[in-house]
């Protein structure tokens, strides 16, 4: 018997690798030092902590450390893309694209960016949550500077074609940005393979701290600051860096590169098994988004005829959510399931059951049976 709750949530966040908190200990007791501070060895020390972990996160995207800013997470990364490079192109270019099914805080960016002139277009979904690369090529005219698409999508696990949107963006000469929170560590990326000019990474999405990530900015990119201070990162994130949640981020990222693989058969294995359990066993379950072009460790389920609140309220043996974060924060139904053409009802339906490093097998069959067994009895 596993011990209960069972965590499937790991969409939302996951727990920190056992390896990232060793790395983190010293730089939270006795290597205290500013990082920013240059004339002592506890300056350097931190400094040359924060470096290495640069480098680490570097080299998992396959960029240079020179191109990695840190900043507090995947909102704030997106946030700093998204405005700081459509106000460096403005008012030549006024014009971004973006597509409905991303994170809200790309969403709120595009919006706060409409609310102060700039016009938005943002791309719909077809029935597998993928975007049409016709319409994108389309969408892009003189006075489009962005392209805003995420890697890997958080509610349903969906991949978009990275490769072939760089491929467009690079012919038609406008800026590639992905939102690659949910990717990173978990799907092959290379910037300069697929012609990505910014990524947004979280820390704890990949077994790193919450309260750190970095956005990837290819050299040479034109983009202005958010924040005003010390100059830190190139003058694009001021602020003193925490040395404990970089060497932390850093590691996660080191461990990522060295695991993925491994990883993935592991998370493939689970994720694949309770999949056919729940599809074998329950006539009312569907799996939401594509199957071929899908990180499996999130599976997306409705089950028709069952609310989904109601589920989760008698699912107390299993840490599971119906959809994002902090969509269910905030009470709203599914954009990114309406984007899929589901109904009202449909949506009420659905729940994201997500598996990673840690979950084991254990856990599935446990879980599984559960799930199918509390289904069927509300059914
Ligand atoms: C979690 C997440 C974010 C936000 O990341 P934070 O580091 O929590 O700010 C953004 N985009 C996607 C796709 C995410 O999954």
């Amino acid at each position: 018997m596993p011990s209960l709750p069972i965590y499937f949530d790991y969409q939302a966040t996951t727990p920190i690798d056992k390896r990232v908190l060793e790395a983190m200990m010293p730089y939270l007791t006795t290597h205290f030092g500013n990082p920013h501070s240059v004339e002592h060895a506890f300056g350097w020390q931190a400094g040359a902590a924060i470096e290495v972990a640069r480098k680490q996160i570097a080299q998992l995207i396959g960029a240079d450390t020179s191109e990695i800013i840190f900043t507090s997470g995947a909102t704030e990364s997106n946030n700093l893309a998204l405005k700081g490079m459509a106000y460096a192109a403005y008012p030549q270019k006024n014009h971004i694209i973006t597509v409905v099914s991303e994170h809200e805080c790309v969403l709120a960016c595009a919006r706060s960016l409409e609310d102060a002139g700039f016009k938005v277009t943002y791309l719909s979904v077809d029935h597998d949550g993928l975007i049409d690369l016709e319409a994108l090529e389309n969408a892009i005219h003189d006075k489009t500077s962005l392209v805003s698409v995420m890697a890997v999508n958080n509610e349903i696990g969906v991949i978009q074609n990275l490769e072939k949107i760089g491929e467009i963006c690079r012919k038609k000469q406008v800026t590639f940005h992905t939102d690659a929170a949910q990717a990173v560590g978990k799907i092959a990326l290379d910037v300069s393979a697929f012609n990505i000019d910014a990524l947004s990474i979280s820390s704890h999405k990949i077994y790193g701290p919450k309260g750190i990530g970095a956005l990837y900015l290819k050299k040479d990119t034109p983009i202005i600051a958010l924040f005003d201070g010390g100059g830190q990162e190139n003058g694009l994130r001021s602020g003193t860096l925490s040395p404990a949640l970089c060497v932390g981020m850093g590691t996660a990222c080191a461990v990522a590169q060295k695991d993925r693989l491994q990883d993935n058969i592991h998370i493939d294995k689970l994720s694949q098994y309770l999949l056919n359990e729940i599809i074998s066993k329950l006539g009312c379950a569907h799996l939401n988004g594509s199957l071929d072009h899908r990180f499996l460790g999130n599976l997306n389920f409705t089950f028709k005829g069952i609310k989904s609140d109601l589920l989760v309220a008698n699912l107390k043996d299993v840490a599971l959510s119906t959809g994002a974060a902090c969509s269910s924060a905030s009470a709203k139904s599914s954009y990114v399931l309406s984007a899929l053409g589901l109904t009202k009802q449909e949506i009420a339906s659905s729940l994201r059951i997500g598996i990673g490093r840690m979950t084991t097998q254990e856990e599935v069959t446990f879980g599984a049976d559960y799930i199918i067994k509390t289904v069927k009895n509300l059914t």
